[in-house]
Formats: structure tokens, sequence, C-alpha cells
């Protein structure tokens, strides 16, 4: 983590900057609802971009596909959510507030031993009210499909994208004649009622998963599940996390979700301490036997080399893009003394960050706009850029800085005169001149990345 960034400064710069806002923030909000604002969405499908690339694109043994939030109820009885997707919840007697029991529990155990913590954990923490014995709280939301509201009728919004990898195993599978191991990535949203939302978009309500289910061979699951570890952790190291930063942690049993063999977790050191990005769990043949058993459908496939037909094993690495965006803006976050005044940085790897290029005419002086006009068409159609001419050349240089814009244009006097302009790079602020006709292909080389 950068020990400059604090939960409250990313907030700050996330809402004047046009990344994140509350959601229906003149109504007052709503707890664990985030909207993306003009340079929020840009980030957000940079990361999506970027991890779509290096798990499809990039591969010959992953494919992709979309499936629609709400789904056949049944899907959640076969998974266990209906069952067992629940948090042990206490209200308070006296002040009426819900609280997660195990969220007790650990806040008031971390500083304290035994008895005392247990008694401690038995009252409020906001009022020292009396509470009640702790109650199973489902976290899927519960909806209505058609226009009548009974048992019949009840469906919920998908709490995790994996289901609707499974119950399309086959049809991927057909549809694509693929052999084993084959895996299938899924960008989508889900939603969880948690009832402790918290920490800016870490934990939402609504947030967006970007999942891989990779179907295996049984006996070969370890060795695929090792593989998918060292891939994802690589991955966030390529998009610039700092490695002190990142660390990958084997669940101990007891933290084990109840289809699971074995997990890891990518985890990042957040301002409120090493948190989760990512979790890569050997989910075993768990779904498909589920989905088997309550579809009547045989969820197989048949190995020729074996003769057999098998039900695969899944090695599941599943993210959440709310927190990797999150994780992403921490630890870029810097601040530096650039003559007696403050510069605030981000250090955006620059595949992600949401302006690639800022186009700055060096005044509004009406002989420059033109020309930088002209520049501004040149390069918006490589680039997502920005247009700014709007107070001091310096000032626009932070406001850049500040978004993590990795390149500068600015247009001068000089232009007029000599047909070039100069590109300054947010890291180093260096300066370089180059002519308009060869300006694409030196921000290209800059950039380091095609388009
Ligand atoms: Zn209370």
């Amino acid at each position: 983590m950068s020990t400059k960034a604090t939960v409250e400064k990313l907030v700050s710069l996330c809402k004047r900057r046009g990344l994140v806002f509350q959601s229906s923030e003149i109504y007052g909000g709503i707890g664990g609802f985030w909207d993306y604002g003009p340079l929020g969405v840009e980030l957000k499908n940079n990361i999506k971009q970027a991890w779509w690339k290096a798990v499809v694109q990039e591969r010959d043994d992953v494919v992709g596909q979309d499936a629609a939030i709400v789904m056949n109820p049944t899907v959640w009885k076969a998974s266990g959510h209906l069952d067992t997707f629940a948090d042990p919840m206490v209200d308070c007697k006296e002040c009426k507030k819900r609280f997660r029991a195990d969220d007790l529990v650990g806040a008031v155990a971390a500083g304290t031993h035994g008895h005392e913590a247990a008694v401690k954990a038995s009252r409020c923490p906001e009022c020292g009210g009396e509470l009640t014995e702790p109650r199973m709280f489902n976290l899927m939301f519960k909806t209505y499909v058609g226009p009548v509201e009974n048992d019949a009728s009840t469906a919920y919004l998908r709490p995790e994208t994996a289901q609707g990898i499974f119950v399309n195993f086959l049809n991927v599978l057909t549809a694509t004649r693929k052999k084993l191991p084959l895996g299938i990535a899924q960008i989508g949203k889900a939603f969880r009622n948690e009832i402790t939302p918290g920490n800016f978009i870490f934990r939402d309500r609504e947030f967006e998963q970007m999942e891989i289910e990779y179907f295996v061979k049984p006996g070969t699951d370890e060795e695929w599940h090792k593989h998918w570890v060292e891939e994802r952790y690589n991955w966030y190291l390529g998009l610039g996390l700092r490695k002190e930063n990142v660390r990958v942690r084997r669940l101990e049993p007891e933290e084990q979700a109840h289809y699971a063999k074995d997990t890891y977790e990518v985890e990042y050191l957040f301002p409120m301490g090493w948190s989760e990005l990512e979790g890569i769990a050997n989910r075993t043949d768990f779904d498909l036997r589920r989905h088997a058993e309550f579809s009547g459908r045989e969820l197989e496939y048949f190995d020729e080399e074996s003769g057999e037909h098998i039900v695969p094993y899944v090695i599941e690495p599943s993210a959440g893009v709310d927190r990797l965006l999150m994780a992403f803006l921490v630890d870029a976050y810097d601040e530096e003394e650039v003559r007696k005044e403050t510069r605030v940085i981000l250090r955006l790897h620059k595949d992600l960050a949401p302006i690639k290029v800022a186009v700055l005419p060096l005044s509004r002086n009406e002989k420059l706009v033109p020309p930088a006009r002209e520049v501004w068409a040149l390069v918006r159609k490589h680039w997502m850029s920005q247009y700014d001419d709007a107070q001091s050349i310096g000032r626009r240089y932070r406001r850049q800085d500040e978004v993590g814009t990795p390149l500068c244009v600015t247009v001068d006097f000089d232009t007029l005169e000599d047909e070039a302009v100069t590109i300054r790079e947010r890291d180093s602020m260096e300066q370089v001149r180059v002519p308009i006709a060869g300006l694409v292909e030196a921000l290209r080389e800059k950039m380091n990345t095609g388009d």
C-alpha cells in the first residue's frame, strides 16, 4: 500500500474527479451501492479488458460467455445458496440495529481474551443494549418474475456469476467442440444483501465479478490449481501492483467454502489491512454433480483417451472488479513535493489509466485553438483523450496527474512556426518536442501498447 493513501483521501478524489459517486446521492444515498462516473467507468472497463485479454484472448483453452442475472430458482437450490448462503445475525433489543455475529466477536476479541471477549460481544457495540440470539440471514436478493407475487414466482438476483457457467457447461462444450481442460470466463454483476457493507467499494451489495470456471480431468486438478494461482498473482504484478502489497494465502480448512477442496486467496494490503482481491478455489465436481442431480441431465464429458464419461473437476479464479479498482487506486496514489507544492499523482499502469492522452493548448489564445483542436482530432481516434484549456498549464498538468493520465500534449506558440508539439510524461515530468506528423507514432512508442 502507498502509505499516503487513506480511504478518506480516495473517496474524496473519486468524487471530485468523477471516478466513483455514492448511489442516489441526492436522496441521501443507499448503503452498499456505488455509481461510476465518467473516469470511473473508463478505469473499470480497462480493468475488465485487461482481464479478458489475459484469460480469454491470449489463451487457447478459455472461452467467454455472458449469462442472465436472473436464473431458474432451482439453480440456487442445487448450488446450496438457498440453504447455506447466510450469515449469522444478531439484533440489538434497545436500538434495533443489526450486526453480523462474527463481526462482533471478531472486533471485540481482537484486543481482549476469552471470557471478557464473549461478555462484550453479547452487548450492542453502539448502545450497549442486549442482543438477540444469532439467526441465519440469507444474503440473496429476492424478486418476482411475472405479474403474481408468490412463492412460485420468487426468483433471485444471482449472488455469483459462477452458476451461470455451470448450467451452460454442456452448451459451451457442444458448441465449441473443445477438449478438457476447458475454461469458461464471464464478467457480470452479482448481488449480495450484505448485513454490513463497507470500506468504500470494497464490500458492496451490488458488485461486478470476473470469474473463470476451468474444467479439468479429476486427478489433474491440483496441478491446474497451482497454475491458476501463479497466473493470477502475476497478472496483478504485471498491471503494476507493488509486490510488497500483494500476497497469496492458502485458506485454513475452517475457512473453506462448503464446495471447496482447497482455496487460495490473492490478497492486497488495503488501508484497512490485508483483504481478499481474488479467491482461487478447487470446487471439485460439486457443482456439476449437484446440477446433474437437480436437473436430471448428465453433465459429463466423454474422454476419448480412456473411453469413459467423466464429471470434470473445476478450478475457479474469482475476482471482484470493484475491489480491484480500489486496490489499483490505493496502489497508484502518491503525493510528492514539486516546487513547494504537493503534487497528487495516480501512478496507474498505462493500460488502466482512464485517459491516455490530454491535449492542452498553452492558453485560450485564438491562434492556438485551431492547431490544438487538430491535434486532438488526430489523437482521439487512437486513445481515450481529453482536451483541456481551463486555467494555467501548470494546473492542468496537475489535474491530469491526479487522474493518472500518462501523457500530455501541449500546443504552444512555437507550434504555429515549427508544426511540432511537446509531449510531457506523467511520472518523470520530462518533456520532448515532436513534429505533429510523427505525434501518433511517438505517443504509441511511449504508451508501449497498440490500439
Ligand atoms: Zn443498540
